[in-house]
């Protein structure tokens, strides 16, 4: 990797997260993803973002949502240039609507298949759960990478709003950080969390709640 590889692929992140850059470009950026802790970490951050598009009622476009507050300008700025470049003030807008159409059909050929069944080559390890809220649907699986274990959680039911943590256990017992995210009620999300902990040192992983109760337990 060198660094002009690592700007430019960084920039084709959001473009990513919604599902929207070429096959060509996403092969490359997940073979660098693989070598790049930082640019897994920002595509970490940028993935609920997915799920939050997943809301929004293509019905009403005419009305543009507003984009929540946590979604990078860059991102929608990025994509506007890919995407729209003759329409530099709407194309923000007119991404954002287009692509909760995609993700709107997305979701109703098969939902959490979103941005997981794109890669076959990418070695997926299904993960066992153990829910505590029954109104938790998850599923989860893990990446090994020579950095730490990529998690892919898919899931709905977490209290919209609400702020989730997810901890990789290791074998001695000590809890490392792997991101955050935010509940999304009823609606589905993806959600890619990344932790330094290596797969042949990964005894588990623990999504926790504000009040630190665990809502579910993966088995690694
Ligand atoms: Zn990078």
């Amino acid at each position: 990797m060198n660094a002009d590889e690592h700007r430019t692929l960084r920039e084709s992140l959001g473009v990513y997260a919604l599902g929207q850059l070429p096959p060509g470009e996403a092969t490359a950026l997940r073979a660098h993803l693989d070598g790049c802790a930082s640019c897994s970490a920002e595509l970490a951050e940028i993935a609920p973002v997915v799920g939050a598009l997943g809301r929004v009622d293509p019905a009403h476009l005419d009305v543009p949502p507003a984009p929540p507050a946590w979604l990078g300008d860059r991102i929608v700025a990025r994509a506007a240039a890919e995407r729209v470049p003759s329409r530099p003030g709407r194309g923000g807008r007119l991404l954002l609507a287009a692509a909760a159409v995609v993700l709107a059909g997305l979701a109703g050929a098969g939902g959490y298949a979103l941005g997981t069944g794109t890669d076959p080559a990418v070695p997926r390890e299904p993960v066992a759960l153990r829910t505590a809220d029954p109104a938790v649907e998850a599923s989860a699986t893990v990446v090994p990478h020579t950095w730490g274990v990529e998690i892919t959680l898919a899931a709905d039911g977490f209290r919209p709003g609400a702020v989730y943590r997810v901890v990789v256990i290791d074998d001695g017992g000590r809890a490392v950080g792997a991101g955050e995210f935010v509940g999304t009620g009823a609606n589905p999300m993806l959600c890619n969390l990344n932790s330094s902990v290596l797969r042949a040192d990964a005894a588990g992983f623990d999504v926790v709640d504000a009040a630190g109760r665990v809502v579910v337990h993966g088995e690694l």
